[in-house]
């Protein structure tokens, strides 16, 4: 594109709170085929909320929560907030906790009255060999639910299931994209029937699951190397690389400095749409070039 149509389109873009950091960026993004989307904080609101409490192998409601809480106090995760607020809610303050360990992409775990303790997903109680009710499991994920398994060293004392919506935009702006000749493809750390009720709600047919945060950018790294233009669109820190790794990484709204740093587009509005202006954007500039 011409300088002048360069101009034209950064300024255009900023008007509409989306901050293009080139020329290359601007010109990339109308050649997007493929937006791969972070899911938590994205698609969805990020401020999941705790909704079931079911204790297992004799622990109760009231120490599975306060367990819970006491391991989460040292985390960042948007997880552990939930965890948190609803432990302060019901008028559970947490213990205290030695060992404290921030498993990436599957828990917590620390000592508490110099016992060990996990907290985390699934996979991470299989791992440790913990015998997991399948069922729970799954009637509380089908219905879109992140769950999270409590445990000792030796037995599961029971199971969180935590919320997160979809924005209301999510599906308008996934229909959009799609209309637009752009599939959109959910990424995410969490488990794999979690994710597809979520995709089903927000209108997504192709997902990755129980990615881990260092194999986000392996994933987008996969799809360009079957020639695909691919756009990124996430606002946590653990997006940062896969930002990096897409033809153009769009950070979201609230998200953090490390995922604007990555990113070559900035979208001030928390939302999905905005991807899309972003792209019809970028297609205009092109067009009157040519
Ligand atoms: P996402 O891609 O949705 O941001 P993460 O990679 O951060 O997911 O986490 C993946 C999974 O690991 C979560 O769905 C959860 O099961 C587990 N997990 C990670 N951090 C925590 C935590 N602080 N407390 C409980 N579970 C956690
Ligand atoms: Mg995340």
């Amino acid at each position: 594109a011409t300088p002048t149509a360069i101009m034209v389109g950064t300024g255009n873009g900023a008007k509409a709170g989306i901050l293009i950091r080139n020329a290359e960026a601007l010109e990339r993004a109308g050649k997007i085929r493929t937006l791969v989307v972070d899911k938590t904080g994205t698609l969805t609101l990020g401020s999941p909320t705790v909704t079931d409490i079911v204790p297992a192998g004799g622990s109760d409601e009231h120490t599975l929560l306060r367990l819970a809480a006491t391991l989460e106090q040292g985390s960042e995760h948007p997880l552990a907030k939930a965890v948190l607020s609803q432990a302060a809610s019901t008028g559970i303050a947490p213990a205290a906790v030695t060992r404290f360990a921030a498993l990436s992409g599957k828990g917590v775990s620390g000592e508490i009255d110099g016992a060990p303790y996990s907290l985390g997903s699934p996979a991470l109680a299989a791992e440790r060999g913990l015998n997991i009710d399948q069922t729970t499991v799954a009637r509380l994920q089908q219905q879109g639910k992140t769950v999270v398994v409590l445990a000792s060293e030796k037995a599961v004392l029971g199971y969180l299931a935590i919320a997160d919506a979809l924005r209301d935009s999510s599906v308008g702006a996934v229909k959009r994209l799609k209309a637009m000749g752009v599939e959109v493809i959910m990424l995410t750390g969490d488990n794999a029937a979690t994710a597809a009720a979520i995709a089903v709600q927000a209108g997504i047919d192709r997902f990755f699951a129980e990615v881990l945060p260092q194999d986000k950018a392996a994933e987008i790294d996969k799809l360009k190397a079957q020639g695909l233009v691919v756009g990124m669109a996430g606002d946590g820190i653990n997006d940062a690389p896969a930002l990096v790794a897409a033809d153009v990484g769009f950070a979201v709204g609230s998200g953090t400095d490390v995922a604007i740093e990555a990113a070559d587009v900035t979208l001030m509005r928390n939302d999905l749409a905005s991807v899309a202006d972003a792209i019809d954007l970028s297609r205009a500039t092109l067009r009157k070039i040519r």
